[in-house]
C-alpha cells in the first residue's frame, strides 16, 4: 500500500509518500480501506518531536473507511461496513488495521468523509462541554481560535445549550466563519486586545470557563477573565506549550480550576466512545452541529496540509484522501 512513513522527526519535509507493507489484522482487529484521514495538531506535535514517538511510524490518528477484512475474533463488524475512528495511529495510509473495539459505525446519512472530519475534533469538543466543564444556559465561555476545527464545533455545541459565546480569531475572514457558527462576540485578537474587548462587553472577571487550544500566547490574559471558581481548560498548544504557573496564582485569581485535558482520558471505555460519537453524529444529523471541511488534499500532499494547518492558514477540518 501507499502510506506516509515518518523515519525521523522534524519539519514537514519528513512527510514522504512511500510503499509500505499492507497491515495484517490481528484477531481482534479490522482492516479498513481508508476513505479519508483527518489532519490534526497532534500529528504536527508528533512529527515535530514535541510529543515523543517510536520510529518509524505512519502518522494520523483519525479517519473513516470501509472494512475489507476482519480478524478471527471479530463478530460485531463485517466486510463492507463503514467505520470511523480516532486515537489509532496509521491513518495517513490506504489501509489501516484497528481494534474492532476502537471503531464506530458511520451512521446512515453521514458520509465516510464527514465522519473522518468529525471524529477527533468533534469528540474533543463534546468532552470539553459535557465533562471538562459542563456548559449550560447562562454560562459565559471564551473559545479561542473559533474558526478552527475544534473551535467552530465548540461554538456550535455551546450555542446548542444556550451559553453566551465569546471567541477569538486571527482574521476578518475567520470572523465571518465564527459568526456563522453562532458566536455572540467575535474578537479579531491579532488586531485588538482580546481581554480588554471581553471586559468592555461583559465587565471584569465575567467568564465561567475558557476553552483554550491556542496555549502560550493567550493563556495568562485568559485566566484573568475568569470569575471566582471559574475553569481554565487549556487543551492545546497551537501557539506553543503554556509556561508553568505557581498554584498560588489560581488562589489569588479567585480559587480557579485549571485543567489540561486530553482526548484519551475522556474516551476510556467503549460506552464513553459510543455516548460521545452517537451524540455527535445525532447533532450533525439534526443540523445542530455542522462540520465544515475547509481543505481536502491527496495523501501525497501531507506536508502541505501540515504547513497550512500549523501556519494558521486553514479553517474547519483538513482531510487527506488516499
Ligand atoms: P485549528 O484548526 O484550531 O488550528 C489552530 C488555530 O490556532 C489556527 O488556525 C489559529 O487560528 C490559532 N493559532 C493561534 N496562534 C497560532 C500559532 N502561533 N500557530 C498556529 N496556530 C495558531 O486546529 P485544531 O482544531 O486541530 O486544534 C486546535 C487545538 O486543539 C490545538 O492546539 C490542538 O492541539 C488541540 N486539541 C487538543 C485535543 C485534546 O484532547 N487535548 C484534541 C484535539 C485538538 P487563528 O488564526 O484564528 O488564531
Amino acid at each position: 500500500m501507499k502510506a506516509i512513513v515518518i523515519n525521523h522527526t522534524g519539519s514537514e519535509d519528513v512527510l514522504v509518500l512511500a510503499d509500505a507493507d499492507d497491515p495484517v489484522p490481528q484477531p481482534d482487529q479490522v482492516l479498513v480501506e481508508v476513505s479519508a484521514a483527518g489532519v490534526n495538531f497532534i500529528d504536527i506535535y508528533q512529527r515535530s518531536g514535541l510529543y515523543q514517538m517510536s520510529l518509524p511510524y505512519i502518522p494520523g490518528s483519525e479517519g473513516a473507511g470501509t472494512i475489507v477484512a476482519v480478524g478471527t475474533e471479530v463478530t460485531t463488524l463485517a466486510v463492507g461496513d463503514n467505520v470511523a475512528w480516532t486515537g489509532h495511529l496509521g491513518s495517513y495510509a490506504q489501509l489501516v488495521a484497528i481494534p474492532a473495539a476502537g471503531v464506530v459505525r458511520v451512521p446512515d446519512g453521514v458520509t465516510n468523509r464527514e465522519a473522518a472530519a468529525a471524529m477527533l475534533q468533534g469528540v474533543t469538543a463534546h468532552y470539553l462541554v459535557t465533562s471538562t466543564f459542563e456548559l449550560g444556559a447562562g454560562h459565559r465561555c471564551l473559545i479561542h481560535a473559533g474558526a478552527g476545527g475544534v473551535g467552530a464545533i465548540l461554538i456550535q455545541m455551546a450555542k446548542r445549550v444556550g451559553a453566551e459565546v465569546f471567541t477569538t480569531v486571527g482574521t476578518h475572514d475567520k470572523a465571518e466563519i465564527a459568526s456563522a457558527a453562532g458566536a455572540d462576540h467575535v474578537i479579531v485578537y491579532t488586531e485588538i486586545d482580546f481581554a480588554a474587548a471581553v471586559t468592555d462587553i461583559a465587565g471584569p472577571k465575567c467568564l465561567d470557563v475558557v476553552y483554550d487550544g491556542v496555549g502560550q500566547s493567550v493563556f495568562m490574559d485568559s485566566i484573568k477573565l475568569l470569575r471566582r471558581r471559574g475553569t481554565m481548560a487549556t487543551f492545546g498548544n497551537a501557539s506553543g506549550p503554556v509556561d508553568p504557573i505557581p498554584p498560588l496564582l489560581l488562589s489569588q485569581l479567585g480559587s480557579l480550576f485549571l485543567t489540561r485535558p486530553s482526548l484519551g482520558d475522556y474516551m476510556q471505555t467503549r460506552e464513553e466512545l459510543e455516548w460521545r460519537t452517537s451524540e455527535l453524529f445525532g447533532w450533525m444529523a439534526s443540523g445542530d452541529v455542522n462540520i465544515s471541511i475547509g481543505l481536502e488534499l491527496p495523501l501525497a500532499s501531507a506536508a502541505d496540509a501540515h504547513r497550512l494547518l500549523g501556519g494558521r492558514d486553514t479553517t474547519g477540518k483538513v482531510l487527506l484522501t488516499p
